[in-house]
């Protein structure tokens, strides 16, 4: 590869991808001491972070795959702008990480997948928190409950699996009725007649700024940012050269944090990873003329609305349908409908499509901490729905990892090759 080497010496670590989960690891190794380059094609939080449900759970503990939910598939995949699709061109690559992500979900694997979940989320609204100290973005954090909206007061059923699953971790929640919910959603319909509550959560009022206020901070202590795409990485000797279109950078340690891009660049050491790019949608309302206090999803039609800084924010689904493939954006206007049921006097007028690649693995679980066989090379990606609220711990265990400090989890769920 005939490229210029930078002139500067080799930086302690390289970090590939300026995601909420790139940026997170960047701002704490820079925090220890160590110098730091971060490299993505474009500016911080333009990917899968920037257009989330902004969501930030310390109690994330129910994967995507758990029992009994291939009973609900049917329904959803006659429905082509339903919650799931799988595009035909991709039913074949897609099979072999549909069977994983049933074997995931079977009754004696859930549990430890939650357990493992959870590690990464339980303190996330203070550890945002210690991120942003100092900035004013913190200002974009927002205490906040969760609120799952029924339409009957029968379906807002504590019995059920995902529930059992958050009580059995004292998840502090419970169902408040109609006139509770109305109080707390001035603006909800009245045909939503219950829902259950989780408290003690935070939400993000923009977390693109959120993700773009913690790489500033990063730049501040040093940290330097490229705008390039990693075309390869290269191990020499101990360290790692990271090969850009004009330019390659050496670094004793190197952080794959490229979210659903990372799987590539392992290919060619013999490392191939079931990571899916399931694509999500949002619709942004601007001047939506209602105001919602809260994260409140339609449990039925499992989307999540949201009050963003510039408007009301829906977001959700999930297609399958490869990483590069145009974005169905009807998908997004769809959102329209489930905006008006949950809030008739909306105002759609102004309303602006996304889409996002989650980095899902089939067991909901992403990949944390050294990679094995490859010496200095570190995993961080795969976070799946719960990126935004697993990065800052994400980033922690990785500065934990590189500065040989004691990591406070146990690392076995997040290993790269539990897939082989
Ligand atoms: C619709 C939707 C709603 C969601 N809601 C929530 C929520 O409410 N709460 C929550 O916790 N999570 C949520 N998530 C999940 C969360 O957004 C993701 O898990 C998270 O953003 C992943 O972050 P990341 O940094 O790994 O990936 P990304 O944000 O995609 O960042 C990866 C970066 O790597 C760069 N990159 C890739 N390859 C290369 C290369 N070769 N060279 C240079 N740069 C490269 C990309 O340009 C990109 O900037 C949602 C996701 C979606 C799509």
């Amino acid at each position: 590869m005939k490229t210029k080497t930078s002139d500067q010496k080799p930086f302690d670590v390289a970090v590939i991808g300026a995601g909420i989960i790139g940026v997170s690891c960047a701002l704490q190794l820079s925090e220890r001491g160590l110098s730091v380059i971060v490299i993505d094609r474009y500016p911080p939080c333009e990917g899968a972070s920037f257009g989330n449900a902004g969501v930030i759970s310390p109690w994330s503990c129910v994967p995507q795959s758990v029992p009994g939910l291939w009973r609900k598939l049917p329904k959803w995949f006659f429905d082509p702008l339903g919650p799931i699709v799988i595009r035909k061109r991709h039913i074949l690559p897609f099979l072999p990480w549909a069977i994983r992500f049933f074997a995931a979900g079977k009754a004696n694997k859930v549990e430890s997948i939650g357990d493992a979940m959870i590690a990464l989320s339980s303190q996330s609204p203070s550890n945002y928190r210690a991120l942003l100290a100092g900035e004013p973005e913190i200002e974009l954090l927002k205490d906040s409950s969760y609120i799952f909206a029924y339409k009957h007061p029968k379906q807002a059923n504590l019995d059920h699996f995902g529930w059992q699953m958050r009580q059995k971790r004292n998840v502090p929640l419970n169902v408040i009725s109609a006139g509770e919910l109305q109080e707390r959603e001035p603006d909800i319909s009245k045909a939503y007649q219950a829902a259950i509550i989780i408290h003690g959560q935070a939400r993000a009022l923009n977390p693109s700024a959120i993700g773009k206020a913690i790489a500033k901070k990063a730049r501040t202590l040093g940290v330097h940012f490229v705008l390039a795409e990693t075309k390869a990485i290269t191990q020499r000797e101990q360290s790692w050269t990271v090969h850009c279109q004009d330019q390659q950078y050496l670094a004793n340690k190197t952080v794959l944090a490229a979210g659903v891009w990372s799987a590539s660049l392992l290919r060619p050491f013999g490392i191939y990873l079931p990571l899916e790019a399931e694509r999500g949608y949002h619709l942004l309302c601007e001047d939506p003329g209602i105001h919602i206090n809260n994260s409140i999803m339609d449990v039925e039609r499992m989307c999540v609305a949201s009050q963003m800084v510039s408007g009301v924010r829906i977001a959700g689904t999930a297609e399958f349908a490869g990483i590069e493939a145009a974005p169905d954006n009807r998908r997004a206007f769809a959102f329209e409908k489930s905006l008006k049921t949950m809030f008739p006097s909306i105002n759609t007028g102004k309303a602006k499509p996304w889409m996002g690649r989650r980095p899902t693995f089939p067991d909901s679980l992403p990949c944390i901490g050294a990679i094995e066989g490859l010496h200095n090379l570190y995993a961080a990606f795969g976070h799946s729905h719960y990126g935004l609220s697993q990065a800052p711990k994400t980033g922690q265990i990785i500065a934990d990892c590189i500065t040989n400090k004691q990591v406070d989890v146990d690392l076995t769920p997040y290993k790269t090759d539990r897939f082989t």
